[in-house]
């Protein structure tokens, strides 16, 4: 289950007129209290994990609804623990037959397999059979033996998931599977976003377990803003992230652990080693238009760790990033100082910039 705390600040908003307003911030006061009006909010359960919701719109509740539809089809069709679902079909039939499989399913495989590649295999979509050797899957925790492990590894070659034709796709090998569990929710965070544009929302913001899409801005045209979950404590933060039109992904180890024998075992898992990935971060924060890439991007990079991690953003780009490091330090590239206000002198949390080169 999801601990991340994300807060939407400020909404509200305080309106403080002056005895000589004019007659435009009158009428623009107005026009914000009836936008006001219009704000929808719901919290829902799916894709194992807590959704929220805030749109702005006089049909907002209607259009929540249609969010959420929209989010259980695709959770009908890329979950791993539905039986039914046609990630599972095709995870039934590795090494025996190519499955046929519906558009959106077959541009998450392809999107997870090539964006996966471009990170060097640190994301991973084959990584399946270590997971539930974890117990991840199933949630029944239990640490495998190093035997086990290597013996399952050479099964997670995201290489051996092909594509016959444009809706079809085969797992090569007995035993393999597929896991996206890693960009299901970030994808769902796209579709939803340009469901939502589609029927002229201009405003809204909505957290799929963390993973938070804004549109537009609050109604009084202030940016949204996202609270940086501070991973060692939930119901702290160590600064906000103010977005517009943007994706912001956090992947952390205190999502989703468990212990044994006194040790701490997270689901973020090294394909190298195929144990949970010890990188020196305790998170990686994504901030990026595309919901999916950002949701690719934060378990990658936290697999990476720090200086492998910079080092991809400095050579690709095309996102900004923030790190809380094992050592107590919150690392922001550029951009992502640009649109962050940190918040961790309380927590003893320091901050250091990295500018691109
Ligand atoms: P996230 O919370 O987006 O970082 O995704 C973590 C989830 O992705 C895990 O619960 C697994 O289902 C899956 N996963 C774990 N390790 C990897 C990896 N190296 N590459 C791709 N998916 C992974
Ligand atoms: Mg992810």
């Amino acid at each position: 289950m999801d601990l991340k705390k994300i807060i939407a600040l400020g909404l509200a908003g305080i309106f403080l007129l002056t005895g000589c307003a004019e007659r435009r911030e009158v009428a623009q006061q107005m026009l914000e209290n009836k936008k006001m009006e219009n704000r929808h909010e719901a919290t829902t359960f799916a894709m194992d994990t807590v959704m929220s919701f805030i749109v702005i719109d006089e049909d907002g509740d209607e259009l929540i609804i249609d969010a959420e539809q929209e989010i259980r089809r695709l959770e009908n069709l890329l979950s791993i623990t539905l039986e039914n679902s046609e990630i599972s079909k095709l995870n039934a039939a590795a090494g025996k037959e190519p499955v046929e499989l519906s558009n959106d399913t077959m541009i998450l495989l392809e999107a997870g397999k090539n964006l996966g590649a471009g990170t060097g295999g640190a994301f991973n979509i084959a990584i399946s059979p270590i997971v539930k050797a974890w117990g991840f899957t199933e949630e029944e925790h239990h640490v495998p033996t190093r035997e086990e492990l290597d013996a399952l590894l050479p099964l997670t070659d995201a290489s051996d998931v092909v594509f016959i034709d444009a809706s079809t796709a085969y797992l090569q090998k007995e035993g393999m599977a597929v896991d996206l569990g890693g960009i299901t929710k970030g994808y769902a965070s796209d579709k939803v976003a340009s469901l939502l544009k589609g029927k002229g929302v201009e405003s809204a913001i909505f957290s799929l377990g963390g993973n938070v899409y804004g549109i537009g801005t609050k109604p009084g045209g202030e940016k949204w803003e996202v609270a940086l979950a501070n991973p060692l404590d939930a119901n702290d933060y160590c600064g906000l992230i103010s977005v517009e039109d943007c994706a912001v992904v956090t992947s952390g180890g205190y999502q989703r652990f468990f212990e044994e024998n006194g040790k701490k075992y997270h689901h973020i898992i090294d394909p190298v080693t195929g144990y949970p990935a010890e990188s020196g971060l305790l998170s990686v924060t994504i901030i990026c238009e595309s919901g999916t890439e950002a949701d690719v991007l934060s378990t990658a990079l936290f697999v990476m760790g720090l200086e492998d991690a910079l080092e991809y953003w400095q050579k690709y780009g095309g996102f900004e990033a923030i790190f809380i490091t094992e050592a107590g330090e919150v690392v922001a590239t550029e951009g992502a100082d640009a649109c962050f206000v940190f918040e961790g002198s309380g927590n003893d949390f320091t901050y250091r910039v990295v500018e691109s080169e």
